[in-house]
């Protein structure tokens, strides 16, 4: 492989692909010891080869594929010199007549590696962003099914309700309402409702914060167990509550609360 004083092209690129054999391996690394002009070569090389494996993964050569690699490098000289009809001569002379020769075809296939390296590249920021919308549209997905479990068992009719009050009480009306001012949603669960005479029913109102009248949120009438719910009744968005109230009313409903007010709640200053 090295013939006369120096170290050939060719082998330098080998040397710092890796892909030559231990023994000649340790042979370049001898001669680069104490040579001036191969070192400076074989930077020149790796400069060029940094580029390219810049961004290359580094996987092991599978089996044999160096043997492949290095009859391929041994063969193209030959081809190239039969083209254009030159006689063999030494590499070390290659080297000193037609080193620009060498690196023609190199720099070519350093190029088209960088041009498939950077449309990796590219492609793998494609995928990254297509990984990450679904990611966006799964979460949303989970949210939705979230939401669409919590009002499923606050309106299925055989949820069981159940308030937890001292073991001694005795169960009095109770009521428990959830708004949110943003959106006028609202969701209402009382128990322990008394039953109402005929022609009459119970009527939830959102007191506004503005001190503005009563807005009517819903009719309800208790079950068996007395129990009953409102959710997400026709609200207005964006009005701040201050308090809920429950009234009887008139079957069709009231567009002003009657006294008294059997149930009602205060919004705490935080929301709650
Ligand atoms: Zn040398």
């Amino acid at each position: 492989m090295m013939q006369g004083a120096h170290i050939s092209q060719e082998d330098l690129i080998l040397f710092a692909m890796q892909a030559l054999s231990e023994g000649e391996s340790a042979a370049v690394h001898a001669h680069l010891k104490h040579c001036d002009t191969c070192p400076t070569e074989l930077a020149q090389i790796n400069g060029d080869l940094a580029l390219v494996a810049m961004s290359v993964e580094q996987h092991a050569v599978p089996k044999g594929a160096r043997e492949r690699f290095m009859n391929r490098i041994e063969a193209a000289p030959n081809e190239e010199q039969e083209l254009i009809g030159t006689p063999v001569v030494a590499i070390d002379t290659i080297r000193t007549s037609s080193g620009p020769s060498v690196w023609i075809p190199w720099m070519a296939v350093a190029a088209m590696l960088l041009v498939s390296i950077l449309m990796g590249w590219h492609i793998r920021t494609l995928n990254e962003e297509l990984r990450r919308q679904s990611d966006v549209l799964a979460t949303e997905a989970a949210a939705n099914s979230h939401a669409q479990e919590v009002l499923q068992l606050l309106t299925a009719p055989a949820a069981k309700r159940v308030t937890l009050i001292t073991s001694k009480a005795k169960p009095v009306p109770t009521a428990r309402a959830v708004y949110l001012a943003e959106s006028g949603g609202l969701i209402l669960q009382a128990n322990d409702l008394e039953q109402l005479a005929a022609g009459t029913t119970y009527e939830l109102w959102v007191i506004p914060a503005n001190g503005q009248a009563p807005i009517p949120a819903g009719l309800f009438k208790p079950d068996a167990a007395g129990s009953a719910s409102v959710v997400l009744p026709p609200l207005p968005k964006g009005v701040p509550a201050k308090a809920f109230g429950v009234t009887v009313e008139k079957a069709e409903g009231s567009a002003a609360p009657t006294a008294p007010i059997l149930l009602s709640g205060a919004v705490s200053a935080s929301g709650e």
